[in-house]
């Protein structure tokens, strides 16, 4: 007698795995489990539309190490689909593909961490994706469960889909945390399986050398020429360029220096709401003093705006946005460099003592930056007739001892 062949169940677990961590994989062995799939296929993105590839892994890569972290489970395979198409890929794009290459007998379920699900509304063709195959929403730590259970039932309310919903164990883990982890030489063990671990170490991802290309430059200076008024460009092109002057001739690195300066003032000219906005939503930590003068809080949401916007964690660059305002104690040579490119470029108008602070720059740091804060501090106190933020005293304590004049 005839036999109708069962329907098979495949999962899709989309990401840039950039890398893969336990986070993904406890999520995939979950549906697994839960919704009795035969297969989770983990389908790493190519060029994704909504993130930059500024600091992207090679695709390769990325799908080697998701390769090694599913190799030991019969139920998980990998999928080159999207990494092989050219361009911008598009989810639609790939469950058409799968439906293909699987025919009529296969029921999909694409897998949407808590942080994708409200986003779905604005991908390419929403409700046909809709229609054409099961979403299962997972939980992850730092989404409020309650709030992504509403938007489930929305969804399913306004689109008659059936979105399923699923609670993983949870493991406050993320892609973004573990580069920014090595970044910071922390450990990552145990985070990732330990064959990622040592294909990352073996090929020194994630080190945080930055080659830009001319591209990836032009695409920056777009970014920040449309953030800033023209005035505000030109003052950062004279910061980038004399950034980049006292930057070799003190040994710094190019790429570090280019986007720290090209990016300094990018929070600079934010409406009041707005800055407030990014300092709650990025959990900035602001001292009483800058609560009080929001304008000083520009370097730290320029810098968290280059990590959320565009994936930069190097500490050496975020710190050196974060700081240029007013410096802190125990600078970084890219730190001072920032802060005296900002007072000495070009296009800012002359002042007494620039000239010798610009001189200074290009063989000791130190020397400029005591000429630097007492120049500052001398223009907020007596011209501007304003308060210093408190730790300008301390840094001239510090630095009277590199007084030239003395
Ligand atoms: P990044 O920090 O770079 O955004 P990521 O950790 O979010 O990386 P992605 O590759 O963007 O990893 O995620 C792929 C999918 O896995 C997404 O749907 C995401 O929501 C989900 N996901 C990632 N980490 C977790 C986690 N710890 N718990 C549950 N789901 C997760
Ligand atoms: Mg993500």
């Amino acid at each position: 007698m005839y036999k109708q062949k069962a329907i098979r169940k495949l999962a899709i677990m989309g990401g840039t795995f950039d890398p893969i961590h336990i986070g993904h994989l406890v999520t995939a062995e979950e549906v697994r489990h839960e919704f009795g799939v035969d297969e989770v296929l983990f389908v790493p993105t190519g060029h994704p539309p909504h993130k930059s590839n500024i600091n992207m892994t090679t695709s390769e890569h990325r799908y080697l190490m998701t390769v090694l972290a599913t190799a030991a489970n019969p139920s998980f395979k990998v999928s080159r689909i999207e990494i092989e198409r050219e361009g911008v890929t598009y989810t639609i794009d790939t469950i058409k593909e799968l439906k293909r290459i699987y025919g009529e007998n296969v029921r999909l379920y694409f897998i949407t961490g808590a942080d994708a699900i409200h986003k779905i509304l604005g991908w390419k063709d929403c409700s046909e994706l809709l229609q054409i195959c099961d979403f299962v929403a997972v939980t992850r730590p730092g989404y409020n469960k309650d709030e992504l259970l509403k938007q489930v039932e929305e969804l399913n309310r306004t689109y008659e889909t059936n979105i399923h919903f699923l609670e993983v164990p949870a493991l406050a883990i993320s892609s973004s945390n573990i580069r920014k982890r090595i970044g910071e030489l922390k450990p990552i063990k145990y985070l990732v399986p330990e064959e990622v671990e040592n294909y990352i170490k073996k090929h020194s991802l994630y080190d945080y050398d930055l080659h830009l290309t001319e591209d990836e430059k032009a695409q920056m200076y777009s970014y920040v020429a449309s953030r800033l008024s023209p005035k505000r460009y030109a003052h950062t092109r004279g910061v980038v360029e004399m950034a980049l002057e006292y930057a070799k001739l003190n040994g710094l690195d190019y790429d570090e220096t280019f986007i720290a300066a090209l990016f300094h003032d990018i929070a600079k000219e934010l409406p009041k709401e707005e800055s407030l906005r990014l300092c709650e939503r990025y959990q900035i930590d602001l001292d009483d003093f800058e609560k009080s003068h929001l304008h000083l809080a520009h370097g730290k949401i320029g810098a968290a705006i280059l990590e959320h916007e565009w994936g930069i964690h190097k500490p050496s660059i975020i710190n050196s946005i974060k700081y240029h305002t007013v410096g802190r104690l125990n600078m970084t040579d890219l730190e001072k460099v920032i802060y005296l490119a900002d007072m000495t470029e070009e296009g800012r108008s002359s002042y007494k003592g620039k000239e010798q602070i610009k001189h200074l720059a290009q063989y000791n740091l130190d020397r400029a930056m005591y000429k630097a804060l007492y120049s500052s501090y001398n223009y907020v106190t007596n011209i501007l007739k304003q308060d210093v933020h408190p730790v300008t005293h301390e840094l001239l304590a510090y630095y009277k001892q590199f007084d030239v004049d003395k």
